[in-house]
């Protein structure tokens, strides 16, 4: 099997182009401009505060347009680590990910699917044409990992949904019911 391979084909595809994008905390500047980028390219309503964290926002399927708003979250900074004789740059190196047996891994250093799979997942549903859908913002934020920086910089008015689901746990098929999952 390749990484072309895993399902749902939609995730992992934008995942693997987050994975040539480096993010570590507080140096997320390339993930900003290309989340600012990935949405502004597809008509859809992006924004970035003053902190650096992105809101995309994408309007209902037809019929849906009564439905409440659900605000996704992710965030897209990664926790940098690698072994110690690895040389690799994770300012400017992209991460490598390969297949062993059930897992999806990297060569010698963090994946990055903390939490760059929550913004493939947001990215996947605002790409799709084939997923019913009432309004949606997704949100990334910055520097999770290294304070919360990020949520702690936002303003109250950034976000307008009334839902929120964050996208940042580790159990599959699960939902935690809680402000920090
Ligand atoms: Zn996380």
């Amino acid at each position: 099997m390749n990484t072309k391979e895993l399902k749902p084909a939609a995730v992992f595809e934008q995942f693997s182009k987050i994975n040539e994008i480096p993010r570590p905390s507080k140096h997320e500047e390339k993930m900003i401009e290309y989340l600012g980028n990935w949405g502004k390219s597809r008509g859809l309503d992006t924004q970035i505060d003053e902190t650096g964290n992105v809101i995309i926002r994408k309007p209902s399927t037809p019929g849906m347009e009564d439905r409440k708003t659900v605000i996704l979250q992710s965030h897209m900074d990664m926790v940098c680590d690698k072994l110690v004789d690895l040389e690799f740059d994770f300012d400017n190196d992209p991460i490598r990910t390969y297949i062993d047996g059930d897992w999806l891994t990297a060569e010698g250093t963090t994946l990055g699917a903390d939490d760059g799979i929550g913004c493939a997942i947001e990215l996947a549903l605002l790409d799709s044409n084939d997923i019913e859908h009432g309004p949606i913002e997704c949100v990334f934020t910055r520097d999770e990992e290294t304070g919360l920086t990020g949520a702690e910089g936002m303003k109250a008015d950034f976000m307008t949904g009334d839902y929120l689901i964050n996208l940042d746990s580790e159990d599959e098929g699960e939902i935690l019911a809680s402000c920090a999952g």
